[in-house]
């Protein structure tokens, strides 16, 4: 089977998200990183292409360079990984979705609602893919979570309950570093820090895991930390197209929690459970039983949770493998060739709808808001 040809914008030198792209992309010989607009600065980011083994006419200064570059080959790249910061995502998938390449998008998305939109718009129109990376959801033992609500195996689905919570930013004194201040701060930020940036992955999987939407949602937001513009704290209720009550607590200020994202899902007849730190397992309790520990390999899952999982029982997948995962269905997109759920620019819109939701429930004490974006009431 021929590789395809990927290209990266962002992920430079130094960059957190980079190297899981890297990784997660090559990880199963799917892809060949053949060119890149890497990094802001656009020497770092020539010079930082070709040490990854990029030609030099394909290393390029920035991303309008890249996309005149690229469109004008025969072999251009087949996908366009998006790994800026957030402000940056709207124009940049925009444009080479617009020239037809396919494209994988870091979260949020976009800003606003309207570009969310626009993007699911011009996505259709092109007639390409329009990828989200929220990888969480590629954890072999969440698709076995999500196989089991779709079969009926803990009936109607009550309630779901999911937090990312962690610790991190909870120190005062470091408040003003550089690399933390930007997050809760509207202009570099957007209208949201904590919510935005980890709590939409929470949201995404309580939908994902369910196979339901969220329909409307109640917000409290706090800044704790007082120097804060945006939130460091957000308590959000919801419910679900099909009636499930939905509960997500996402915090930066959790001193003690690491990771911090889990997630509960309660139906009529069972209920299961899963955490980021221990990703390999799924708590499984049927109503009057006992409660199982499922272990990813091992006999008797899901097929997803089979097809997902390479290495043998008993030896963890880390984080960079659920990002491979998204790229083992990418490919197989991209060919034409059966593939499993893939985040979409819908899922990317929909965070942006309800981000957009919380803020103005937040902004009056609460109140219920719908979450839908507008093209899908
Ligand atoms: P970072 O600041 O560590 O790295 C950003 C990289 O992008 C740097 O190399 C920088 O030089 C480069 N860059 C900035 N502007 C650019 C431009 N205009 N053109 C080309 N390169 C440019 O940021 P990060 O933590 O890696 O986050 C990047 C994105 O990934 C954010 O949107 C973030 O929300 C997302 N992210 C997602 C996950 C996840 O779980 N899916 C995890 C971490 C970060």
């Amino acid at each position: 089977m021929t590789k395809l040809n990927w290209g990266m914008i962002g992920g430079g030198e130094g960059s957190q998200i980079g190297p899981a792209h890297r990784l997660g992309a090559q990880a199963d010989g799917n892809f060949t990183l053949a060119a890149g607009a890497l990094d802001f600065d656009p020497e770092r980011g020539r010079a930082y292409a070709q040490r990854l083994g990029v030609a030099p006419d394909r290393a390029y200064g920035d991303w309008r360079e890249m996309l005149a570059g690229e469109a004008a080959r025969d072999d251009r790249v087949d996908l366009v990984t998006v790994a800026t910061p957030n402000a940056t995502h709207f124009e940049i998938a925009r444009a080479f979705l617009q020239a037809g390449f396919h494209v994988l998008c870091e979260k949020p998305m976009t800003m606003t609602v309207e570009e969310g939109e626009e993007i699911v718009r011009v996505a259709k129109a092109a007639g390409r893919i329009c990828a989200v990376n929220y990888c969480y959801s590629a954890y072999p033992m969440v698709r076995q979570m999500r196989a089991m609500v779709a079969a009926g195996e803990i009936g109607k689905v009550r309630l779901v309950v999911t937090s990312f919570s962690h610790g991190h930013h909870g120190d005062a004194g470091d408040a003003d570093n550089p690399r933390v201040r930007w997050r809760y701060d509207p202009k570099m930020a957007g209208v949201s820090g904590q919510f935005a940036d980890c709590g939409i992955h929470a949201l995404h999987m309580a939908s994902f895991v369910c196979g339901d939407e969220v329909r409307e949602l109640s917000a409290d937001f706090a800044s704790t930390i007082p120097s804060r513009v945006l939130e460091d704290d957000a308590m959000v209720n919801f419910r679900m197209q099909g009636g499930t009550v939905g509960r997500l607590w996402t915090s930066s200020v959790a001193i003690g929690r690491q990771h911090g994202f889990d997630i509960q899902v309660f139906g009529e007849t069972g209920g299961l459970r899963w955490a980021s730190e221990q990703p390999n397992q799924v708590f499984y309790t049927p109503v009057g039983g006992r409660t199982q520990i499922m272990e990813k390999g091992e006999a008797g899952l899901s097929d997803e949770a089979a097809r997902l999982s390479r290495v043998a029982i008993a030896h963890p997948e880390g984080f960079p493998l659920a990002v491979a995962n998204i790229y083992v269905d990418l490919a197989a997109a991209i060919r034409g060739e059966q593939h499993g759920a893939l985040p979409r620019a819908e899922d990317g819109l929909r965070s942006m709808a309800a981000v957009h939701a919380a803020v103005a429930s937040a902004r009056d004490r609460g109140a219920w808001v719908d979450a839908r974006p507008p093209m899908f009431r």
